[in-house]
């Protein structure tokens, strides 16, 4: 598809200012229900349900308006939001899978959905195997006569793995396997997955979209074919769409995406700077960074990368990594990003002490997380708590 100008998607694309007032900012059409003059009228929505407003559950005008702007970013037919990034994978995943069918996902893909893989599609008779997707070889082997779905993140959350996109899109569409990529990370202004042959791209809107740390919700994008098999089925069943009020947020929140991504991706080089050169940092991954093992493809496949990273301290004893979290003044320790304030997440938080192993990078690694404050606000934050455990 011919992409739209991203400034106009953000400000203009998919509103009808004409409609409600010519307001700048759309309504926010709170509403459960829709009413009719006409049986006829009424009939035509019961029989397609995603023509035309009926119920909330369904089809709501605040809603078609991001809707809109989501499918364009990704320039993907269209899209559907819902009331949380888990809700968008477990739906998009349900729809791609039946019984005795099989998936393959990469290694520690988000929390949510390894649950859903390990404890619930089992249940029914859909079996996963996990792989390093870093090397397309491995996606080749694990393919049984029985896959229907390959499973991406990329890059994954927490240690940024990538996988070539339109090589794993090439070999599913031999295979006739449908293709999911976690687009979290990036969002559609950095990478876009459907570009790259993927069948569907899904996101957790509570990040980088909603910005503010306010919204939980989740973005599926792929084909108007695809799209409304997700719609009349999955998403009007599990009856999990975004509300209203919180599409309105996230629409708000598209206005200055471009521009914390920019700012963000300024500060993100100046801590990863400040990082490396410092004597209690062993090593610092971040996708974008030269040491990172996959640098290259990372250039290639993505447009840029920001906000989020991990590093590994020097420490001989978990408590010097507590110590360090714990003295940090002004970044907050919290799961989740994409928002305005940095975070911090201690991986040996997963662990009890007696299993803390000095000798296990990952026992000492931090994910940190850059916000909108100001680069040298939160190097000196950094530095004080370095200062606790030097
Ligand atoms: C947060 C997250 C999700 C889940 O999104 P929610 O909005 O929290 O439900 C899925 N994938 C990735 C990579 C995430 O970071």
């Amino acid at each position: 598809m011919d992409s739209m100008d991203v400034s106009f998607i953000l400000n203009e694309y998919g509103e009808e200012r004409e409609n409600y007032f010519n307001a700048i900012a759309p309504p926010i059409f709170q509403t459960s229900n829709f009413a009719f003059k006409k049986v006829e009228d009424l009939r035509k929505v019961f029989e397609d349900e995603m023509s035309g407003y009926l119920y909330s559950r369904g089809i709501n005008p605040t809603v078609d308006i991001l809707r809109k702007k989501l499918a364009a970013l990704d320039n993907a037919e269209d899209c559907l939001v819902f009331n949380s990034g888990a809700a968008a994978v477990f739906a998009s995943v349900l729809a791609s899978v039946k019984a005795g069918d099989h998936i393959v996902s990469v290694d520690r893909p988000y929390t949510w959905a390894q649950k859903m893989f390990d404890n619930i599609l089992p249940r029914f008779g859909v079996t996963t195997t996990y792989i390093d997707g870093t090397k397309i070889e491995n996606f080749e082997r694990a393919i049984l006569p029985t896959t229907s779905l390959i499973y991406l993140e990329s890059p994954n959350s927490w240690d940024f793995a990538l996988q070539d996109l339109s090589a794993v899109a090439e070999l599913a569409k031999a295979e006739e396997i449908t293709t999911i990529c976690d687009n979290s990370y990036c969002t559609p202004l950095y990478q876009k997955p459907i570009d790259a042959g993927i069948d569907m791209s899904v996101q957790s809107a509570t990040k980088y979209i909603s910005g503010h740390s306010d919204t939980i919700a989740g973005v599926v994008t792929g084909t108007k074919q695809r799209m409304k098999k997700i719609f009349d089925s999955e998403y009007l069943n599990i009856g999990s769409g975004i509300q209203p009020f919180n599409a309105w947020l996230l629409i708000r929140g598209l206005r200055t995406l471009p521009l914390r991504l920019e700012r963000i991706s300024n500060t993100t080089l100046t801590v990863v700077a400040f990082l490396k050169q410092h004597p209690l940092v062993e090593k610092v991954i971040f996708p974008l960074d030269e040491t990172f093992p996959q640098y290259e493809l990372a250039k290639r496949q993505m447009k840029g990368a920001c906000g989020l990273l991990s590093f590994v301290i020097k420490a001989e004893r978990m408590e010097q990594v507590i110590t360090f979290c714990e003295s940090l003044d002004h970044i907050l320790m919290a799961v989740s990003w994409g928002g305005y304030e940095s975070l911090i997440i201690p991986r040996c938080a997963s662990l009890t002490p007696a299993d803390f192993d000095p000798a296990n990078t990952e026992h000492r690694m931090l994910r940190l997380y850059i916000g909108l404050e100001e680069a040298n606000y939160l190097c000196t934050d950094l530095e004080k708590a370095f200062s606790k455990i030097g």
